[in-house]
């Protein structure tokens, strides 16, 4: 009678692997309806306004790879490693310094907006109206 035992086994799971990837399905379609209408926050509370700054900071800070770089320095001043040839580089938007993406983005997620050798702020002038509106707008759909 082991037969049927495993055949039941395998409807079972089967029955759990459907009703999971409809769920999935159904989340899936309730966040992409919230994130039409704008309220992503409402699904992911724990997306808190600095997260959503770092977030609009990595859009904002273009990633290189080091060999694309013109005249590049040596090496990164946050972790003081010498670059190489495939390094995924963040370069900063304002004063142009560049740091390997994994350093500067550890120093953004420490709530930084600045450069961490410079301290010249990341967002230049120009773009700061536009990122304000989009921070701004981000903790309004928080609320
Ligand atoms: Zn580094
Ligand atoms: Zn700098």
């Amino acid at each position: 009678m082991g037969f049927p035992v495993c055949y039941s086994d395998f409807m079972f799971s089967k029955l759990i692997f459907h009703i999971l990837s409809v769920f999935s399905i159904i989340r899936k379609l309730i966040s992409t309806f919230f994130r039409f209408i704008g309220l992503q926050d409402f699904i992911e509370p724990h997306t808190s306004g600095s997260h959503n700054s770092t977030q609009i900071i990595h859009e904002i800070l273009p990633v290189v790879s080091y060999k694309e770089l013109v005249d590049p320095p040596d090496n990164c001043a946050v972790c003081l490693n010498e670059f190489e040839e495939v390094d995924e580089i963040r370069r900063l938007a304002n004063c142009t310094h560049v740091f390997h993406r994994g350093c500067l983005d550890r120093w953004i997620e420490y709530d930084q907006k600045t450069c961490p050798l410079c301290r010249t702020p990341f967002i230049p002038h120009d773009m700061q109206g536009a990122f304000d509106e989009r921070l701004w707008a981000t903790s309004a759909a928080a609320l």
